[in-house]
């Protein structure tokens, strides 16, 4: 059987880095203005955020399923570079081997060849991407709006 290529996004779709932006704003009240415009520029604010609910059980069904190779398709913020390795290391240790050499950093998501995309957001050529885009989560650019699968049960209604 053909395997079909999917790829995950990490901020809002495995990583709950809201949560974690938050939490880091209410620790450092005296840096909210240094970086309320670009809090993904804080640094090591990407190496230990906590799993989006049901994240890390669905994405090792979906990997044991035997019917998808699976990857991770992340935009790493530009004036962040550590959030590079940051990232790396939470998928490791959150997942041990299953994406060794399977993580793609790219602001171009459509220059990806593959069935599905798990993605919050339309940008970074997510809505552009040649497969079916799978609108995950919430909205929070736009009033927070439910995403057409808001949860990792409904990515798994889908796929399994
Ligand atoms: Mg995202």
């Amino acid at each position: 059987m053909i395997k079909k290529v999917v790829f995950i996004d990490m901020d809002g779709v495995i990583v709950d880095l809201g949560t974690n932006i938050n939490n880091w704003f209410n620790k450092h009240p005296d840096l909210h203005k240094k970086y309320k415009q670009n809090p993904d520029h804080i640094p090591g604010i990407f190496r230990n955020p906590p799993p989006i609910k049901g994240a890390i059980e669905a994405v090792n069904k979906l990997a044991y399923s035997g019917k998808y190779e699976l990857y991770i398709a992340t935009s790493v913020p530009w004036g962040n570079s550590e959030s590079y390795s940051d990232k790396k290391h939470w998928v490791e240790n959150h997942f041990g081997k299953l994406f060794h050499k399977r993580i793609f950093s790219t602001h171009s998501k459509n220059m990806l060849i593959g069935d599905y995309l798990i993605d919050d957001r339309k940008k970074n050529g997510a809505v552009e991407f040649s497969g079916e885009l799978l609108r995950f989560g919430f909205d929070w650019e736009n009033d927070n709006k439910p995403n057409e699968y808001p949860t990792w049960e409904a990515i798994l209604e889908k796929l399994l």
